[in-house]
């Protein structure tokens, strides 16, 4: 997930665009203009398809400056690129984007509904409702006096509740959500609801080690793990298929100078 920064990308001014093999590491982040999406598993097969030479680790890359002619192809080759992004990274990765739109300094959410023909039908993130300043109601997962209005979870909106609300089709029956977290339980409602049919999540929140803390994340007075299980049962008992998925390959974006 992306917990580290919620500095914005600037995108009026794009010079560097890289889809890079990272052949080590773990790691879902934002940093120092550089936003990144990597996974271990994608990392190991993208360094092993490297080592085999089933992957040309140059031509994943587009270099500063000559981002549309780094890839020396032969015009005559009727073969498609190499290291186009799959359905599935290209929709989470949208998610991912929209998730960087979000103010929460805590946790960043994104979510991208796809039609049956892959076509993006709603994208959404986290935040205060419209017309909402943001810097009149509060951010923080706990309140020092221990009065809920001082915690963001009474206002709100996740991802997923605007991706629907934004939708730019009159229905959504049969479509499917990408979304960076799993979806917590008054999510899933909605999700039913509206006639999502699959969920394809990034970071797993479903099977949670049940402990005393402080509710921190679910709306209303339900605890986190709670809500998080009952979003489970509410989406298996409806027939919702779940899926995660953590990226085929790194995807590197740098935006800006
Ligand atoms: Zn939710």
């Amino acid at each position: 997930m992306l917990d580290a920064s919620n500095a914005g990308i600037p995108i009026h001014h794009v010079s560097i665009l890289s889809i890079a093999a990272a052949v080590t590491g773990a790691c879902v982040g934002y940093y120092a203009g550089r936003w990144s999406l990597r996974s271990t598993a994608a990392a190991d097969r993208a360094a092993q398809r490297i080592h085999s030479g089933q992957l040309n680790e140059c031509k994943l890359e587009q270099t500063e400056g000559n981002t549309a002619t780094s890839q020396k192809t032969d015009p005559y080759n009727p073969l498609p690129r190499e290291g186009f992004l799959s359905w599935d990274d290209y929709f989470m990765a949208v998610a991912f984007l929209s998730a960087q739109r979000s103010k929460d300094p805590n946790k960043q959410v994104g979510a991208c509904i796809v039609s049956q023909d892959k076509i993006i039908l709603g994208i959404g993130y986290n935040g205060f409702p419209r017309g909402c300043p943001d810097s009149e109601l509060p951010w923080a997962k706990l309140s020092r006096s221990g009065d809920p209005l001082d915690t963001k979870y009474p206002y709100v909106c996740h991802a997923e509740l605007n991706a629907i609300l934004n939708k730019n089709t009159a229905s959504l029956h049969g479509a499917k959500m990408y979304v960076t977290m799993f979806p917590c339980n008054e999510c899933s409602k909605l999700l039913i609801q509206a006639g999502i049919r699959e969920i394809v999540y990034y970071e797993d929140k479903a099977a949670p080690v049940r402990d005393t803390s402080p509710n921190e994340a679910a709306p209303g007075n339900i605890r986190n793990e709670d809500a998080y299980a009952a979003s489970k049962r509410l989406l298996k008992m409806t027939g919702v298929k779940l899926r995660q998925h953590k990226l085929d390959r790194p995807i590197v974006f740098s935006l800006g100078t």
